[in-house]
């Protein structure tokens, strides 16, 4: 089910320079999103910008979902700015969520950059054992460190 909410922002931190973390509360969207699916975020109430702009779901933490964005343009910048309470007009969850067949039991995502966002939600509502490699900085999450690689 696809919902059109206004959601109260109940989390942000900036985790490197210009990426930030920002958690929306949202028990409807958190519950019915599956890993790999999206939302639609209108940040303003003003025309511009004129149209939403889609985020991965990266995490899903009880009742509330959490972004993992880079500011790149307007939207972006407007979305970084919004503080613990302040609302955002949010549309989903969206998109076909990502699917494994398979009788395997270890998984390798490789992303890169902003591209490791929908990968969390992915892993932690999963039984596999993931192993997460972020291209550029070669991060390893998941209790992997670059040594036990
Ligand atoms: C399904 C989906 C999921 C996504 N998930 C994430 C995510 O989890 N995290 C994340 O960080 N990003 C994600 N993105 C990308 C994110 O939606 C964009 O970074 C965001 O829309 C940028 O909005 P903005 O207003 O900040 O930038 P905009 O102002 O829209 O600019 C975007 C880019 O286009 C360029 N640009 C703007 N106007 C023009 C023009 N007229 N001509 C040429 N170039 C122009 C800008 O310079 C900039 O590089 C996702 C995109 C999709 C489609």
């Amino acid at each position: 089910m696809i919902f059109q909410r206004l959601v109260t922002v109940v989390g942000r931190e900036e985790v490197a320079e210009g990426i930030f973390a920002l958690s929306l509360e949202s028990a409807e969207v958190a519950n019915s999103a599956r890993p790999g699916q999206f939302i639609n975020v209108r940040f303003s109430e003003t025309a511009l910008p004129l149209l939403r702009r889609p985020f991965s779901i990266s995490r899903v933490d009880g009742s509330s979902i959490e972004l993992l964005f880079n500011v790149i343009g307007q939207g972006t910048r407007l979305l970084a700015s919004k503080r613990i309470g302040d609302r955002v007009d949010v549309l989903g969850p969206l998109g076909i969520p990502f699917g494994h067949q398979g009788g395997f039991d270890t998984a390798v995502i490789v992303a890169g950059g902003l591209g490791i966002a929908p990968f969390p939600f992915h892993y932690e509502s999963s039984f596999l054992q993931w192993f997460l490699i972020e291209l550029y900085d070669l991060i390893i999450e998941h209790g992997h460190s670059r040594d036990s690689i």
